[in-house]
């Protein structure tokens, strides 16, 4: 089944839609790939902050979705409910409409998408038309025994072991080839994801080239 198209067809040509400004630094465009449970979600918004770019969280979008009852919230219920991914074409439509906001002109952190290589190939089609391409895919790698303990002790809905089980399946088998998927392409940096948040934090930021708050 072939995506009508990439997200929501040609990108924006307005010169105050092509990206950042000439010269500003500090423009990111990053993705943040890791197992359910590696902390993405925390360590995802604390660096949005600090990069100061808009934290894009899908799972938290799908979650709203589901809780305000829209037509897509009670679509994905199902999937998420037993651990499934998602459809592409249902997430696609989804993160087309927030990123193409002109508060992620400038750059932006992507938490829990792509997660899927069709998902990335959508997404780098809408980057580079924009003349804007993805800068870094950050893995934040979580052993899979440590990911239970993790998600057991969180007690979210779908936190349930049976669950859990499912959404690990989801990961090695739709999103870890996204790992090769961006060392392919020179974007990928993998990061330790063991150890307290300050020090998944810093080792984050050493990946990007930048130095921990607690250092400078
Ligand atoms: P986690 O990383 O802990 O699994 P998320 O909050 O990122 O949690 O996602 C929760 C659920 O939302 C996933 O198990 C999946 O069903 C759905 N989901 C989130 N993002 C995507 C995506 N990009 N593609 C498909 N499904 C998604």
């Amino acid at each position: 089944m072939a995506l009508v198209s990439p997200f929501c067809g040609s990108p924006p040509r307005h010169a105050a839609e092509r990206g950042p400004t000439p010269g500003r630094k500090n423009v990111m465009r990053l993705v943040l790939i890791g197992p359910p449970g590696a902390g993405k979600g925390t360590q995802s918004s604390r660096l949005a902050a600090h990069l100061g770019v808009p934290h894009l969280s899908t799972g938290d979008m799908l979650r709203e979705a589901m809780a305000a009852h829209t037509p897509l919230g009670d679509q994905a219920r199902a999937y998420i409910e037993r651990g499934q991914l998602v459809p592409d074409e249902l997430v696609l439509n989804m993160v087309c409409q927030r990123i193409t906001q002109p508060d992620c002109h400038a750059g932006m952190l992507l938490d829990g998408f792509p997660r899927t290589v069709r998902q990335a190939e959508a997404l780098d089609a809408y980057l580079h038309g924009r003349g804007t391409p993805l800068d870094v895919a950050l893995e934040l790698a979580v052993p899979d025994d440590e990911v239970v303990r993790r998600l057991d002790k969180r007690g979210r809905d779908d936190d349930r072991p049976q669950v859990v089980a499912q959404r690990l399946h989801a990961y090695w088998t739709a999103t870890r080839p996204l790992l090769d998927y961006y060392r392919q392409r020179g974007l990928l940096r993998s990061v330790d994801g063991l150890g307290t948040m300050d020090e998944v934090f810093a080792r984050l930021l050493r990946a990007l080239g930048r130095s921990s708050p607690h250092c400078s």
